[in-house]
C-alpha cells in the first residue's frame, strides 16, 4: 500500500541513510595519478643501487614536491626530488626512498638503503579503474559510500527518497506538553512518539497535528497537510465508543475510503486502513502503547520497505522466558520485555510491566517486544519465544 517515491538526486549529506536508486560508475580512476605512499625522495631505483648504511649514496635534491603541487615535473637521472605522501611522482622516478632511510637532506640527500623499482608508489587506478561500477543500485548510503562518492568527485547521488508522513493525534482531552492541565485533560504523547518512530524508521514527518474529537476540526487538519504526505497516520478515535472522531469522519461502514477492522492482537485491536484523496492512511488506536506497538507491527516494516532500506523487520531473537505468563486466547500478544543477551550462549527474556495498553512507562525502558502466538494461553518458564529486538 505504501509505495516507493520516484528516485531523486540529492546532495551527499542528504543521501546518508537512504539507498542508491542507480549504479555508480566511476568517471575517474583512484588514485587519480601515481603518487607517493611515503614522505621521502623520488629517485630512479637504479641510482640507489648498492646503498647501505656503511656505503650510502648521495644525490642532489633538485625539487621539493609537497602534496598539491600541480606542475608536471621530470626527474633527471642521478638526482632526487624530495616528495611528501600523496604528492605526484615525477616522470622518470621509479621508486620512493622513505625519509627514514636517509639523512632528510634538503640540498642533497644521503640514502642508506637500496630501493626496488616501484617501491612506495601508489599507482593510478589501483583502487578504482575509471569505468568500473563501484556502487550498486539498492546499496545503503553509508559513511564509506559517501567517502568513495566524494573521492570520485561526485557531489550528488541518486537515491530512493524518504517517505513523507503526516501524524495526527485525535482527542478532545489532549493538551500539548508545556501548557497547564485542567481537570479531565491529559498531555498529548502520541504525536511526538509516532513522529520520532517515523524518523527512526527513516521517514520524514511532514507535520504533527492534534485535532479534538470534532469531525470538522479533524477534516481541516487533513485538508491542510494531506497533499504533502505519502502516508497519513492518525491515533485515537477508532474504538467502539461514541465520539470516535476518525470513525465518524470516514463513516463506520468503510464506504468513504477507510475500512475499520479488529485485528487479533493485543495491544492494538482496533485499526483502520484506507486512502484519503489517494494517499494511504492508517488509523491507529489512541492508547499510547497500542499506537506504538501497532506502528512497530504494521508501519515500520512497510515504510522501510518502501524506501528500500535494509532490515525492514526488527531483528527477531529466540530467547528463553524466565517466568510463567498467561496470554489472551486467540490474540497475538506483544508484551514489553527485557531481553538479556549478556550471558553468552542463550538469550533470556522476561516481561516488563503489565500488558495494559496505557502503561507507557514500561515501554519506555523495555528493549524488546515479546511475541506470544495467538494460540498460546499459558507459557511456562523455560519456554523459547521470539523477541523483537528494539535496541
Ligand atoms: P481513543 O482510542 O481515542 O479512544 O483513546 C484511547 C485512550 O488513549 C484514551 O485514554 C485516550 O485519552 C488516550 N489517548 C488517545 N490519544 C492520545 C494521545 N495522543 N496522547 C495520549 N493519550 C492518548
Ligand atoms: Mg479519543
Amino acid at each position: 500500500m505504501i509505495r516507493a517515491r520516484p528516485a531523486v538526486t540529492v546532495s551527499l549529506t542528504e543521501a546518508q541513510g537512504l539507498v542508491l536508486a542507480d549504479d555508480v560508475v566511476a568517471r575517474l580512476s583512484l588514485p587519480v595519478f601515481d603518487n607517493s605512499a611515503m614522505d621521502g625522495y623520488a629517485v630512479r631505483a637504479e641510482d640507489t643501487s648498492g646503498a647501505t648504511p656503511e656505503h650510502p649514496v648521495v644525490l642532489p635534491v633538485a625539487e621539493d614536491i609537497p602534496a598539491g603541487r600541480t606542475d608536471e615535473l621530470t626527474l633527471r637521472p642521478g638526482t632526487a626530488h624530495r616528495i611528501m605522501t600523496g604528492a605526484p611522482v615525477p616522470a622518470g622516478a621509479t621508486a620512493i626512498v622513505p625519509v627514514e632511510a636517509t639523512d632528510g637532506g634538503v640540498q642533497s640527500v644521503t640514502i642508506r638503503q637500496h630501493c626496488e623499482p616501484g617501491r612506495h608508489i601508489r599507482r593510478a587506478g589501483e583502487d578504482v579503474a575509471a569505468g568500473t561500477t563501484v556502487l550498486r543500485n539498492g546499496q545503503p548510503v553509508t559513511p564509506p559510500v559517501l567517502g568513495l562518492a566524494s573521492a570520485l568527485g561526485l557531489a550528488e547521488l541518486t537515491v530512493i527518497p524518504r517517505q513523507r508522513v503526516l501524524v495526527i493525534s485525535t482527542g478532545s482531552e489532549l493538551v500539548a506538553p508545556g501548557h497547564p492541565l485542567r481537570p479531565g485533560q491529559i498531555y498529548e504523547s502520541n504525536s511526538i512518539m509516532l513522529a520520532a518512530a517515523v524518523r527512526d524508521a527513516g521517514g520524514i514527518v511532514v507535520a504533527t497535528a492534534t485535532a479534538g474529537d470534532d469531525v470538522a476540526e479533524f477534516g481541516a487538519v487533513l485538508d491542510r497537510y494531506a497533499a504533502e504526505a505519502d502516508l497519513i497516520i492518525t491515533s485515537g478515535g477508532v474504538s467502539a465508543g461514541a465520539y470516535e472522531v476518525v470513525k465518524d469522519a470516514f463513516g463506520r461502514d468503510g464506504d468513504r475510503g477507510v475500512e475499520f477492522v479488529k485485528v487479533a492482537m493485543q495491544p492494538g485491536m482496533p485499526q483502520g486502513i484506507g486512502r484519503v484523496a489517494g494517499t494511504p492512511i492508517v488509523t491507529l488506536p489512541g492508547n499510547p502503547v497500542s499506537a506504538l506497538v501497532s506502528f512497530e507491527v504494521f508501519l515500520r516494516p512497510a515504510l522501510r520497505r518502501a524506501m528500500g532500506l535494509p532490515n525492514p523487520e526488527r531483528p527477531h531473537r529466540a530467547a528463553i522466558l524466565t517466568e510463567s505468563l498467561t496470554s489472551p486466547r486467540g490474540k497475538r500478544q506483544f508484551r514489553r520485555a527485557i531481553l538479556d543477551s549478556s550471558k553468552g550462549g542463550v538469550d533470556t527474556v522476561i516481561s516488563y510491566g503489565p500488558p495494559a495498553s496505557h502503561h507507557l512507562r514500561w515501554l519506555a525502558s523495555a528493549n524488546g517486544l515479546l511475541d506470544i502466538p495467538e494460540d498460546v494461553e499459558q507459557v511456562s518458564a523455560g519456554t523459547q519465544l521470539q523477541v523483537w529486538d528494539l535496541s
